[in-house]
């Protein structure tokens, strides 16, 4: 059994101190590093330029490389695969994979479940299990077989990023820096429903795009949509939004789930271009993708064109997403932590 946890999640200066208290030779770590972030290996067995000896200690120290995680796959027919992870501590959470051709997106969780209970998301309706550690996050990438052809990665599975931050920040530092995965920062995006404290923290140092989640532009409604309304305002997150500017070339955004008969009118769209005013920004619709926890309606298909016309008037940029997964039950707003087929 190891003694120290997991070696994914660990940053590189933690597997030099590792090696040190091992009586090992500490300049081992940054080609450790490679090995498990970059060139991804999924066990020991295949590092060649490291002396076993030395490989053998840290195996026996941290376990396997992805000691204690497994997961299921479940590949739908449009592209996009889902996978069902658990981990060491018997949590159990979700990623979508999604091939559009040359945009290979994998969504990954940051929670076992999530606190934030919008009405809206099946993941908000089942029963929360806990924050994800940064191996358990950065190690839904590493695993899976399609790995290396992920180039974009969005944090937006289960969970609410900054009602995890130290470990989700953790993640992102292995996730982008040089000795970790190298990720590119602007091929990340973090999405999250504005955490006020955890916003003003991640625009310290941000090191991806980010993605807010709106839905709606009026406290009253956003707050029946977003019970994290009454504490994180919408109007305080545009405050903080408008003081400490996201630096390019990372992207601010908009998340919008478009909900028929309830969120497209013209006064939202309006409403919506005189909240942002001054950021530079784009709007992303997200058609609501219907599941048995919450029972809004998909949108019309005139619905949506008189709402994205309306937000052209008022000069929004906006851009609708695709769905994808939705056939393996993992779409936006419907990831359980269980396999749901249609
Ligand atoms: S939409 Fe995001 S923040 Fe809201 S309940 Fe679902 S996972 Fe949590």
């Amino acid at each position: 059994m190891p003694k120290r946890g997991k070696i994914i999640g660990k940053k590189v200066e933690e597997i030099e101190a590792a090696l040190s208290n091992l009586g090992l030779p500490p300049q081992y770590a940054s080609k450790l590093a490679v090995w498990i972030y970059r060139k991804r290996i999924q066990h020991y067995a295949g590092i060649n330029d490291i002396p076993r000896h030395i490989v053998n200690a840290l195996q026996n120290e941290f376990g396997d490389i992805f000691e204690g995680n497994s997961f299921e796959r479940y590949p739908g027919t449009d592209g996009s695969v889902k996978y069902l992870f658990s981990n060491a501590q018997g949590q159990h959470y979700e990623s979508i994979y999604m091939d559009n051709g040359k945009r290979k997106t994998l969504c990954v969780s940051t929670q076992a479940g999530c606190r934030m209970g919008c009405k809206f998301c099946m993941t908000g309706s089942i029963s929360y299990n806990g924050n994800l550690d940064a191996g358990s996050i950065v190690g839904q990438l590493l695993a899976i077989p399609e790995t290396k052809s992920v180039n974009r990665l969005v944090i937006m599975g289960m969970g609410e990023p900054f009602d995890n931050w130290a470990e989700v920040s953790r993640a992102l530092e292995i996730l982008t820096s040089a000795w970790g995965v190298a990720f590119g920062k602007s091929n990340i995006t973090l999405s999250t429903l504005g955490i006020l404290e955890g916003l003003e923290r991640f625009l310290l140092n941000p090191r991806c795009n980010l993605a807010i989640s709106l839905h709606s532009p009026f406290p009253d409604e956003r707050a029946m949509l977003m019970p994290s309304e009454v504490k994180n305002p919408i109007s305080r997150v545009v405050d903080i939004l408008l003081k400490h500017r996201i630096p390019k070339p990372l992207r601010l955004s908009f998340e919008y789930v478009a909900l028929g008969g309830i969120n497209l009118s013209e006064q939202h769209a309006k409403a919506i271009s005189d909240m942002l005013k001054g950021l530079k920004y784009h709007i992303n619709i997200i058609p609501w993708n219907e599941h048995p926890a919450a029972d809004f309606k998909c949108p019309a298909t005139d619905e949506l064109e008189n709402f994205t016309r309306w937000l052209n008037q008022h000069g929004v940029m906006w851009t609708i997403r695709q769905s994808k997964g939705n056939e393996v039950g993992a779409a936006c707003g419907q990831m359980a932590g269980k396999h749901t087929p249609k």
